[in-house]
């Protein structure tokens, strides 16, 4: 009987430690890799002092989005090594059909995953995250694959997640109250990251000024918007941190529309409650755009 017990604690002792299985890194801990800063950010959160649980971010965090991204050699010697790998999903990752076929043992989370999605007709827009209810909905993605993969740590992956949430929760109803005067201002955006934070605000993205970011509009596509800010009578212009606003300053010369910067929280610090402050940052320049008196001609830039 005593040799039965001891064989059975054995057994489970051996089961327990090899977890990690097969995918495991050198150490026996458990390693995800997120493919960019907003899903790191997330994932970072749940993973706050698991033991012997990393994520790592394969892009730098100055990447920004990965519409363009190929991967590297790099990323896929950490991808031969993890045993999650966190992505954005919606298109976003458009490596992500080569990366599936290349390693089809491992698991891939998608955290938009039962996001209603916006498209332009033929095509989602993958910017979820910039819409704090959406975040939410990624954490509980997140958490949840995180459970699965790793049952064993799946108690402290839950308290995490409801500590996140409970913050984002709070950032959500404080951005929800200070935000309800401006319903139905009209704005014009710099690329297509903007949508769901729209929708959630009930702000009119009345144009983008540049559609695909790096590229600078054509003379006409600058023409138009011009004409549209003008027309529309829109005062207020928002260009993004990680890309240069060239093109935004052109048309505040041209109509005395003032350029504020709002960010789609894809690059920053590497901390917990790095895209926290970045919105908290956000709601600052949104009520000091909105409540900016019309400016008389001349341009203003506020940063
Ligand atoms: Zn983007």
């Amino acid at each position: 009987m005593k040799r039965t017990i001891f064989t059975l604690l054995i057994c489970s002792l051996l089961i327990s430690s090899g977890y990690s299985g097969n995918r495991a890194d050198k150490n026996g801990g458990f390693c995800a890799v997120a493919s960019f800063y907003p899903v790191y950010i997330i994932a970072k959160n749940i993973v706050r002092d698991v033991p012997n649980v990393s994520v790592a971010n394969m892009t730098p965090p100055l990447t920004g989005c990965l519409h363009d991204y190929s991967i590297t050699t790099a990323d896929m010697i950490r991808l031969e090594k993890a045993n999650l790998f966190i992505v954005n999903g919606a298109g976003m990752e458009s490596f992500i059909d080569k990366t599936v076929a290349r390693y089809p043992n491992l698991k891939i989370v998608e955290l938009s995953r039962g996001i209603p999605l916006i498209t332009d007709g033929t095509q989602a827009n993958p910017h979820v995250w910039v819409s704090v209810t959406d975040t939410i909905r990624m954490v509980k993605n997140c958490t949840d694959a995180f459970c699965n993969a790793d049952p064993a740590h799946s108690a402290l992956y839950r308290t995490n997640e409801r500590i996140y949430t409970a913050k984002l929760e709070a950032l959500k109803k404080e951005m929800d109250a200070v935000l309800k005067p401006f319903r139905g201002r009209k704005i014009i955006t710099f690329h297509e990251a903007f949508p769901y934070f729209a929708k959630e605000y009930g702000f009119v993205i009345v144009t983008v000024i540049e559609r695909e970011p790096g590229s600078e509009p054509s003379a006409k596509e600058l023409a138009d918007t011009i004409t549209l800010v003008r027309e529309k009578r829109i005062k207020t212009l928002f260009t993004e941190p990680q890309y240069p606003s060239g093109a935004a300053q052109v048309i505040a010369r041209e109509t005395g529309a003032s350029i504020y910067v709002l960010d789609p929280a894809v690059t920053g610090d590497d901390e917990y409650d790095a895209y926290i402050k970045i919105m908290k940052k956000n709601l600052q320049v949104l009520v000091k755009a909105f409540s900016c008196k019309p400016d008389k001609k001349s341009e203003h830039r506020h940063f």
